[in-house]
């Protein structure tokens, strides 16, 4: 067994762990294995030991690697997306993880229909006032995702988050459970997907009601 293999499969254990303090199982948590930075040949080798789903932040990157690898995992963009971009992304986006506009929705939309596809979008949240995240405050999501699902070409399927990075995990916590109380307000259509959790605070998200968790480190090591 390689290591990436043994990664994987610790990590699910985690997660199965962590989902039953919630009453739930492994079963119920989509692992999203974040590949930014990792080879093609990495890809592969989590893809042969059971990885289904695949997370890239940068389109040029995704669509290279999705040049090479193809339909073998589900792709999903978890990155900040520029408009610009929004036409490379959903020719091979299962799910976009990083709505924060009205713009973008009607983008992602108007390109998905012009190649026959509805594409499924998390709306992002900003769960924390630091400057630098991206994501629509909590006070707008719902505003937000109730215009957006109107939108032809688009399907809105829940909510993505990112808790501070935080020397104590645990003070992660009341983010997680905000985000969670956030998201059961959505209509039931839209409440599929609880996108959070990643590598240092994945179980703790998990505990919380997250069913999506995106994590890369923990499975390929630190990245360069
Ligand atoms: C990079 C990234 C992750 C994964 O982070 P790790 O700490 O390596 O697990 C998850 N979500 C987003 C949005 C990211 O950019």
């Amino acid at each position: 067994m390689s290591l990436i293999c043994d990664n994987l499969r610790t990590v699910r254990e985690r997660i199965d762990v962590a989902a039953e303090k919630s009453g739930r199982s492994e079963q119920d948590v989509t692992l999203v294995v974040v590949t930014k930075t990792r080879s093609v040949a990495e890809i592969r080798e989590a893809i042969a030991c059971g990885a289904g789903d695949i997370g890239e932040n940068y389109v040029q990157e995704a669509e290279t690697k999705y040049g090479e690898i193809g339909d073998a995992a589900r792709w999903h963009m978890i990155g900040h997306l520029q408009r610009n971009k929004v036409r490379h992304v959903v020719e091979f986006a299962s799910l976009i993880h990083s709505v924060d506009s009205e713009d973008l929705a009607r983008e992602i939309g108007r390109r998905a229909e012009a190649i026959g596809r509805r594409v499924n979008v998390l709306v992002e949240v900003k769960v924390s006032e630091e400057p630098s995240k991206f994501g629509v405050s909590t006070d707008d999501v719902l505003r937000l995702a109730e215009k957006i699902s109107e939108v032809s070409g688009i399907k809105v399927c829940g909510l993505m988050g990112m808790a501070p990075f935080l020397p104590n995990p645990e003070e992660t916590r009341p983010y997680f459970s905000n985000l969670k109380k956030t998201w059961d307000k959505l209509p039931d259509e839209q409440r599929i997907y609880l996108s959070m959790g990643m590598t240092q605070d994945y179980e703790i998200a998990v505990q919380e009601g997250s069913n999506m968790v995106r994590i890369g480190t923990a499975i390929f090591g630190p990245r360069a």
